[in-house]
C-alpha cells in the first residue's frame, strides 16, 4: 500500500495515479469521495454547516470510484456519473467544510480502509499516512509553493473551461490548506515516516522517477 498526502495542488493526483499505473495498483482518490458528497450536499440544499444532516446524508450515499482511460478515474455517485462536476470552483470552496467534520470522516475513512484491504492500492488524500493507513507501506508527502500550486490549479481549471484568476485560486487554495492543517480531526500533515517531496521545481517524470526508485525499494 501506499499513501500519497500533501496539500491542494501540489501534483498528488497526477503523480499517484501514474505510479498505480506502473506499480499495477488500484489508483484511489479519497479527495473524489468528499467532493461527491459535497457536490449532493449543494445540489441538495443541505446546509454545509450541519454536521448531523451532512452524516445522514452520506449515510444514504454510494461513491464508487473507477479506473477509466489513461489512468483516470470515473466518480459514479448513487449511479450517475459526476466525474466532470466535481472540480468546480462551487466545491472546491466548500469541500473542506464538509471534510471537517468528525462524522463524515469517520465514514469515509471506513469505506476507504474497505477499498484498501486487499492491498495494491495507491490512495491520495490528506490523512492517509498519518490515519486512514499508518501501517502503508511507503508514503510520501508532497509540497509545493504556494504559488506553484495555484498556478497548476489555474491551469487545470481554465482548460476546463472555468472563468477564474489566478489570485482568487491562490486565496482558495490558502484557506482550503488552513482549513485541512487546522482541523481537530485527522489533519493535513506529514507522517513522521512520510518522505517528503518538494515538487515546486520538478517536472512530473522527475517526481515519477524518484517515487518509483523508492516504491521499487520498499515494496520488494
Ligand atoms: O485532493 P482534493 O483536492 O480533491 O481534495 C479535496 C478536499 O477534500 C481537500 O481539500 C480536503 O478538504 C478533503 N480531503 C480530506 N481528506 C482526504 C482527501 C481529501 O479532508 N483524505
Amino acid at each position: 500500500m501506499v499513501a500519497v498526502d500533501g496539500p491542494a495542488g501540489a501534483g498528488k493526483s497526477t503523480v499517484a495515479r501514474q505510479l498505480a499505473d506502473q506499480l499495477g495498483f488500484l489508483y484511489l482518490d479519497t479527495g473524489a469521495m468528499y467532493r461527491a458528497l459535497s457536490y449532493k450536499a449543494l445540489r441538495r440544499g443541505v446546509d454545509l454547516r450541519d454536521e448531523a444532516a451532512l452524516a445522514e446524508l452520506l449515510a444514504d450515499t454510494v461513491v464508487e470510484l473507477y479506473p477509466a482511460s489513461e489512468g483516470r478515474v470515473r466518480v459514479i455517485l448513487d449511479g450517475q456519473d459526476v466525474t466532470d462536476s466535481l472540480r468546480s470552483p462551487e466545491i472546491n470552496a466548500s469541500v473542506a467544510v464538509v471534510a471537517g467534520f468528525a462524522s463524515v470522516r469517520t465514514e469515509m475513512v471506513a469505506r476507504q480502509r474497505e477499498l484498501a484491504r486487499h492491498g495494491g492500492v495507491v490512495m491520495d488524500g490528506r490523512d492517509i499516512g498519518t490515519f486512514v493507513l499508518p501501517h502503508a507501506d511507503v508514503k510520501f508527502y508532497l509540497t509545493a509553493s504556494l504559488d506553484a500550486r495555484a498556478e497548476r490549479r489555474y491551469r487545470e481549471l481554465v482548460k476546463m473551461g472555468f472563468d477564474v484568476g489566478l489570485d482568487r485560486i491562490r486565496d482558495e487554495i490558502q484557506h482550503r490548506d488552513m482549513l485541512d492543517s487546522s482541523r481537530p480531526y485527522a489533519p493535513l500533515s506529514m507522517a513522521p515516516d512520510a518522505v517528503p517531496i518538494d515538487t515546486t521545481d520538478l517536472e512530473v517524470e522527475e517526481v515519477m522517477a524518484q517515487m518509483l526508485e523508492i516504491c521499487r525499494r520498499r515494496l520488494s
